[in-house]
């Protein structure tokens, strides 16, 4: 999952250097980041130091005194931010962060079929690093996804909506009571790594092997990993879990998800905040720096940072439709150093659609975003409908069927809508057996309908998202079998 980053690992200074710092116009130049703009050693690290706080102070969102979880993978990005909180923390009273930090980091080896061995060395040298902050720390093997509660996959109330008022009055508030003794990194807890069952690694690889495309597998080990990550935060009491998404990355993402048709999900995905889990909000402070501003930075100011192989590690650019997009997005910027400016400057034009996503029913039973499965004739979903469809249709005078993923032959067609009903010969539908294996597709959004579309069979996913998808569609089909005696739509509402 470095990849990104590492392409910009090549020799410092390959640009032939202007003599003076563009800013003091004193120092010699030390680093160039776009043509023009070339600064020495001290202007840069200001800089650097600067749009860090910049991007937290303009979308006020973290509030003093708030608990604040970082998700630390070991590559350059995440520990830069890590990097800039503990500036941020040493800065004087009026320039100090004043929201308290905790680190978490998710083990993956077993995802990639690393040998204990060399999960417990990975673990032992981010564990040096993370102990040197002083902040409290969490390292968490992935396998622990298996034994999360259905409640990870709800999107819990969150905080009622601030007022306008509000961030300044708390920050007033903050510097009248605690003054500048300000904010400590709260106790440093060294928690032994929880012990992983090899049976729980196995079930692990066992559930990305089933995904038949790289592509699918990388989908659910995102998902997967921010399930964990959002119900470790919940757990340990953080109310903000802030990701390492430099621009370079979110730039790539954003491109790759319209592919992987998540083009309704864009805005939450590579937004500053993300609020689909409600009480636990996304933020990602670094996504106005390039991967070579990080690079660079991160090798003039020694940031420590290690490297974890990803499951596209030493892959062919055409594994995955995630990786095709990086190594498109690299090679072009390459030769045209805008554009991961260009693509980055449209995600910050994205809204997320004001959605009636209330209901735990019309969110994704995956990603927790809103359902888009419901929208307009011109959606990708709805044309792949359409086309599912038509290859169905075996002659013109044949009865048309079901997608097969809305309705299995044997289930009652009451949950597709009524019209079919007629056409199964079987008469009444209510007299067709209960389902045996339940539509969960019916409860996801169109993206990952085709990723679990690419799995060999749905069982391997964790009992939790299983229990959950159980608990939903009961809860449909109850309310199916109700429509008659409810007075009003809305009455089914409340
Ligand atoms: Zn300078
Ligand atoms: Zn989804």
């Amino acid at each position: 999952m470095c990849q990104v980053e590492e392409e910009y690992h090549g020799p410092l200074l390959r640009e032939e250097l202007p003599r003076q710092c563009v800013k003091c116009k004193e120092a010699s130049a030390a680093v160039v980041i776009r043509a023009g703009d070339a600064y020495c050693r001290g202007c840069f690290k200001e800089y650097f130091i600067h749009k860090f706080r910049a991007m937290l102070g303009k979308n006020r969102l973290i509030f003093p005194g708030e608990k604040v979880l970082l998700a630390v993978s070991g590559g350059p990005s995440s520990c830069s931010m890590l990097s800039q909180v503990q500036e941020g923390l040493s800065q004087n009273a009026h320039k100090k962060l004043r929201f308290l930090p905790g680190i978490v980091y998710i083990d993956e080896g077993g995802a990639v079929g690393q040998s204990v061995e060399h999960r417990r060395r990975t673990v032992e040298e981010l564990r040096a690093v993370f102990r040197a902050t002083g902040f409290p720390f969490l390292m968490v093997p992935l396998e622990q996804v298996l034994d999360l509660p259905s409640s990870v996959v709800l999107s819990a109330p969150g905080a009622p909506e601030q007022e306008a008022g509000a961030y300044k009055a708390a920050v007033d508030h903050f510097l009248l009571s605690d003054g500048s003794s300000g904010v400590t990194a709260g106790q440093q807890q060294e928690t032994p790594p929880p012990e992983v069952q090899e049976a729980h690694t196995h079930s692990l690889q066992r559930l990305l092997g089933s995904a038949r495309t790289l592509t699918a597998r990388e989908e659910l080990l995102n998902i997967l990993r921010q399930h964990l990550l959002v119900h470790t935060a919940r757990s340990a009491g953080y109310s903000k879990l802030m990701l390492g998404d430099s621009c370079t990355r979110l730039a790539v993402k954003l491109l790759s998800s319209i592919s992987l048709g998540r083009g309704a999900q864009l805005a939450h995905d590579t937004g500053f905040s993300d609020s689909r889990y409600g009480d636990t909000i996304l933020v990602r402070p670094m996504r106005d720096y390039s991967a070579k501003e990080i690079a660079y930075y991160n090798r003039m100011f020694s940031v420590p940072s290690v490297f974890t192989a990803g499951l596209d590690t030493k892959t062919a650019d055409k594994s995955s439709i995630q990786h095709l997009t990086e190594s498109f997005v690299i090679k072009l910027q390459a030769d045209f150093p805008s554009t991961v400016s260009t693509i980055y400057r449209t995600s910050e034009k994205l809204q997320s659609c004001k959605g009636s996503a209330s209901a735990e029913g019309d969110r994704c039973l995956l990603c927790v975003c809103a359902l888009d499965t419901a929208a307009e004739n011109a959606s990708a979903f709805s044309a792949t409908l359409i086309s599912e469809q038509l290859s169905q249709t075996k002659s013109p005078g044949e009865s048309r069927q079901a997608p097969e993923w809305t309705a299995p032959a044997s289930q009652c067609c009451s949950i597709v809508g009524g019209e079919l009903c007629g056409n199964r010969g079987g008469g009444c539908c209510s007299s067709a057996k209960a389902s045996e294996s339940p539509p969960l597709r019916s409860l996801l959004c169109y993206s990952c309908q085709l990723t679990i579309k690419d799995m060999s069979s749905e069982e391997v996913l964790p009992q939790y998202i299983l229990s959950e998808a159980e608990r939903r569609l009961r809860r449909s089909q109850l309310r199916e079998e109700i429509r008659d005696f409810l007075l009003e739509d809305e009455a089914d509402e409340g």
